[in-house]
């Protein structure tokens, strides 16, 4: 699939090849919740703040 930037610390993040747009993954870096917004090309943005737990 490719690797898109994370916007809170710009490190790189690898999409599995199932990732779909708006999707919800979690930075392993800076631990920012962020949403696919799209997969070509690969681009991730802050998601918002939601009272979910994702199960880390
Ligand atoms: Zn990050």
């Amino acid at each position: 699939m490719g690797n898109a930037e994370c916007p809170e610390c710009a490190g790189i993040l690898s999409l599995a090849p199932n990732t779909e747009a708006g999707e919800i993954m979690s930075c392993p870096d800076c631990g920012a919740r962020l949403e696919v917004r799209s997969v070509n090309p690969p681009q991730l943005a802050a998601a918002p703040k939601v009272e979910e737990d994702w199960g880390e």
